[in-house]
């Protein structure tokens, strides 16, 4: 009897210890630290990290008070060609994407208002194609620096602008005093958006705003055909307590659960479209700051730098998925 009462005792004691020096995260930062390897670590360290205190002084952030914009040495990049139908229009830290079809072109996530001119107008042209072309924007979620950049291609172009419902309201009721896009195109989810011979699918990935859009992008190389998914958020921004977010029907463990739901939805899709890349709307996430500066010097025959396989995709949405089940469990 005394000795089952110590077994207990050392079974409880035991357990307690553990449970402490996880915080019950610990598990699923693990699974997630094997599931980045080397290639998805930046991911990892953005998300897989303990949160910040709440910063009460940060919740007016995104209000109205306009600031300078930045100088454009402080950001620009040049364009590239990354797929025969793929173009990297985007800025040092800032990804925009450019789908070229039979039929015009789509762009994906325009940039702010101060660098869509320079990056994806005169960056298409320089690229040897004519910007009145962009018959649709594909905007992943409206942040500025996604969305700031669709009123213009709308305005000049008369390109077609492409959010979800939610994202639609939550650009509406951003206090910012920048150029916005009027409502225009509604995608739902597994919105097929169809230009000429492409054919993108769009996917609702609530998370990183209400509406996030993650989409579907097949790719040609040669011969060789490939898909990609675009991750359409990435941090966990009601870490910054912003009202914008966290409000009494939708604290933090609102967000972190449909941040989890939506990464593994799109680990599914994955799997059932066979994506063999993976883009992001940071040049960090998707190792572009790195491959961007391959792609010139790459010879016939050679792997493609982004073409990292399915089970690397898989790896990389198992780190987003692991990383949100561990954040309100830290
Ligand atoms: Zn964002």
């Amino acid at each position: 009897m005394k000795a089952c009462v110590l077994a207990l005792l050392v079974l409880f004691t035991g357990s307690v210890g553990a449970f402490a020096q996880s915080g019950g995260a610990a598990p699923h930062v693990a699974t997630a630290k094997k599931a980045a390897g080397q290639d998805h670590l930046a991911l990892f360290n953005n998300i897989c990290s303990p949160p910040p205190k709440p910063q009460p002084q940060q919740a007016a952030q995104g209000g109205g008070q306009p600031q300078a914009d930045p100088p454009r040495e402080k950001w620009y990049a040049p364009p590239v060609k990354v797929f025969d139908n793929l173009y990297y229009v985007g800025m040092t830290e800032y990804s925009a994407w450019a789908v070229t079809t039979s039929a015009g072109i789509i762009v994906i996530d325009p940039l702010y208002e101060y660098s869509v001119e320079e990056e994806v107008v005169n960056g298409l042209t320089k690229l040897g194609m004519d910007p009145k072309q962009i018959r649709y924007v594909v905007v992943s979620h409206a942040h500025r620096d996604h969305v700031g950049g669709a009123a213009l291609l709308q305005e000049r172009f008369g390109a077609r602008v492409v959010m979800s419902a939610a994202d639609w309201d939550w650009l509406a009721s951003d206090p910012g005093r920048w150029p916005k896009a009027k409502r225009d195109v509604v995608a739902t989810d597994g919105y097929k958006l169809t230009l000429g011979d492409a054919t993108l699918t769009l996917h609702l990935t609530p998370g990183h705003t209400p509406g996030t859009i993650s989409t579907v992008i097949p790719l040609r190389d040669g011969a060789n055909r490939h898909t990609a998914i675009l991750w359409g958020g990435t941090g966990f921004n009601w870490r910054s307590g912003s009202p914008r977010y966290i409000q009494p029907n939708t604290p933090a463990t609102y967000w972190y659960a449909n941040y989890e739901k939506s990464a593994r939805k799109m680990r599914d899709v994955a799997k059932q479209v066979g994506a063999d890349v993976v883009l992001s709307n940071h040049p960090q996430y998707d190792q572009s700051t790195r491959k961007l500066a391959l792609m010139p010097k790459r010879t016939a025959g050679q792997p493609h730098p982004y073409v990292i396989g399915r089970e690397s995709v898989d790896r990389f949405l198992t780190v987003a998925e692991e990383c949100a089940t561990a954040g309100p469990l830290w």
